[in-house]
């Protein structure tokens, strides 16, 4: 059955305008899911009970499973299970901001980056906009809070799964619903240049990061397969084009990959490549995993690239290091437990 959660107020407009019903029901339906999160259609006190047994047929207000949790200060790590048995993760961070929610948008992921975990586990399916939705309501049913961020940094390639990630994004603007607004959301790809395209054309205003991981095509290629199909020439020329017709700030993300990625040359050839360009670099140490050969960089390293960059004027932060102790690197956690670790 048709998952409440995965259809947009548009949707449920044209199936109470189908009915013969007044389009507003769908706002009044939104209501009661997303602001008195019911978990009983039975609940709903303003909708006629023929209409709600109508309702009832058609849709379910389903639910997905936590089958653990791992805490630590500042970060929560979920573990899901969907309907069909397969696991996803979700990350919970404390930021001074706020609170920020880490999602998977896949089973598994199919871009095989040589660093991260997820990749371990090719993709098995897309998640439908539904189990995004239930990531960010299961987590705040459990905390009892409102998450302020959102981004799409879990396991999969959100632009390998387009048609569901913007979905979602309809779904969790809404007004009427949950009401993230899009800049308290970002989309994180790996570089799918043909759908960066399709994303400037929808016109989203939610924030979008590249993780870019290296300055020249011939490191990109070797950690990142991706690079092989779309280059960072390629790469480069769609987020330019992004920023021109969205007057938008682009994140990169690099990865401090230790004597891989992060020698003072990669520094400079990264200013030179992003000189002039409306973005930010993030800085991210490497989590390092068990099964992935990778070091993080040395503080000192990180703090080098970090100098070399300011000085080339380039914006750039280092993240903070959010939850070691709890696996909270991108497909972690999911493998550590289906070692039983
Ligand atoms: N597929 C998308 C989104 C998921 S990955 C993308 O590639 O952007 C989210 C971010 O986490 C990416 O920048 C990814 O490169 C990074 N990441 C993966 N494994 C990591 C690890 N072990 N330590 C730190 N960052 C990692």
């Amino acid at each position: 059955m048709t998952s409440i959660y995965g259809v947009t107020k548009e949707q449920l407009e044209q199936y109470f305008t189908n009915l013969g019903e007044k389009k507003f029901k769908a706002v009044q339906l939104f209501e009661w899911i997303y602001r008195k999160r019911i978990h009983n259609f039975d609940e709903i006190t303003n909708i006629k009970k023929t209409l709600i047994e109508k309702i009832k047929n058609d849709f379910e207000i389903d639910d997905l499973k936590i089958v653990s949790k791992k805490e630590d200060i500042d970060v929560k790590k979920y573990l899901f299970e969907l309907k069909d048995k397969n696991k996803i993760e979700a990350v919970l961070m404390n930021h001074d901001y706020g609170n920020s929610l880490c999602i998977s948008t896949q089973v598994g992921c199919n871009m095989s980056c040589t660093f991260c975990e997820s990749g371990r586990l090719k993709k098995v399916r897309n998640l439908d906009a539904s189990e995004m939705i239930l990531q960010i309501l299961k987590i705040e049913e459990d905390l009892n809070i409102r998450i302020s961020h959102v981004v799409l940094m879990g396991i999969g390639e959100p632009f390998d799964n387009y048609d569901n990630v913007i979905k979602f994004i309809n779904i969790v603007n809404e007004p009427y619903g949950i009401a993230l607004g899009s800049r308290h959301i970002t989309v994180s790809t790996s570089g799918l240049v043909n759908k960066i395209y399709e994303f400037i054309n929808d016109g989203k205003q939610v924030n979008l990061a590249i993780s870019l991981h290296a300055p020249n095509d011939e490191l990109r290629s070797k950690i990142m397969p991706i690079n092989k199909a779309y280059n960072i020439k390629e790469l480069i020329t769609a987020i330019k084009q992004y920023i021109l017709k969205t007057n938008r700030r682009v994140t990169f993300e690099y990865i401090m990959l230790k004597d891989v990625n992060d020698t003072d040359e990669c520094a400079l050839e990264l200013s030179n490549l992003l000189k002039g360009i409306n973005c930010y670099v993030n800085l991210i140490p490497y989590n390092e995993t068990t099964h992935i050969e990778y070091k993080k960089s040395s503080k000192d390293k990180i703090l080098k690239f970090y100098d070399i960059l300011k000085k080339n004027k380039i914006n750039v932060t280092i993240r903070r290091e959010f939850g070691r102790k709890v696996n909270a690197a991108c497909g972690q956690l999911r493998s550590n437990y289906e070692e039983g670790l």
